[in-house]
């Protein structure tokens, strides 16, 4: 079983084994909790991401779907790269963003990592709304089959916070 833990705060100070980015598919940086990783974590991290542009994924990476990299000076020993779907209103497709979760889990497997923290993926310029994004979040890890021990949603707001303890008894 997997525990489940919330905290508040900057996902950047996170001791765990893995810290998921909600990155965007070109790997290459921006804005939000892609930043503060990528500032923190420092130039390692880049550096990784542009040999998996120039090798693996020359395309980038698509919607849904999960790599690692070292996690450079972050307190972590791996950092897990996920692209969120952007929400397109009301008929935006929740399994995408539930690929996110699981995906990440799955490299997390592979890795061997046992504690993984993950921010709201989509939540921030991907406009998900939040109440409905910590659903498909709290859902998926629950549902996922995974050797990861503890998973920690770290939000940001108070407001993030709040929507993912709704989920989390
Ligand atoms: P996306 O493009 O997937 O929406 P964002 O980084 O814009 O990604 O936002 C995702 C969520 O991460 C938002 O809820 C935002 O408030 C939150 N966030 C931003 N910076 C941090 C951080 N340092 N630690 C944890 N969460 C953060």
């Amino acid at each position: 079983m997997t525990t489940i833990t919330l905290v508040q705060g900057d996902i950047t100070w996170q001791s765990v084994d893995a810290v998921v980015n909600a990155a965007n598919s070109s790997l290459l940086g921006g804005g939000g909790v892609d930043g503060a990783i990528h500032r923190r974590g420092g130039p390692a991290i880049l550096a990784e991401c542009r040999r998996l542009r120039a090798s693996r994924y020359g395309k980038g990476l698509a919607t849904g779907r999960a790599v690692a990299t070292t996690a450079g000076e972050l307190d972590a020993r791996w950092v897990i790269h996920t692209v969120g779907p952007v929400w397109q209103g009301p008929g935006s497709d929740p399994a995408l963003l539930a690929s996110c979760y699981r995906e990440s889990l799955r490299v997390a497997d592979e890795l061997g990592a046992r504690t993984v923290a993950f921010p709201a993926i989509s939540t921030g310029v991907f406009r998900w709304p939040v109440e409905e994004a910590a659903r498909i979040a709290v859902e998926t890890v629950r549902d996922a089959e995974t050797a990861v021990e503890e998973v920690t949603f770290v939000l940001f707001d108070e407001r993030a916070y709040k929507a993912f303890a709704e989920h989390v008894g």
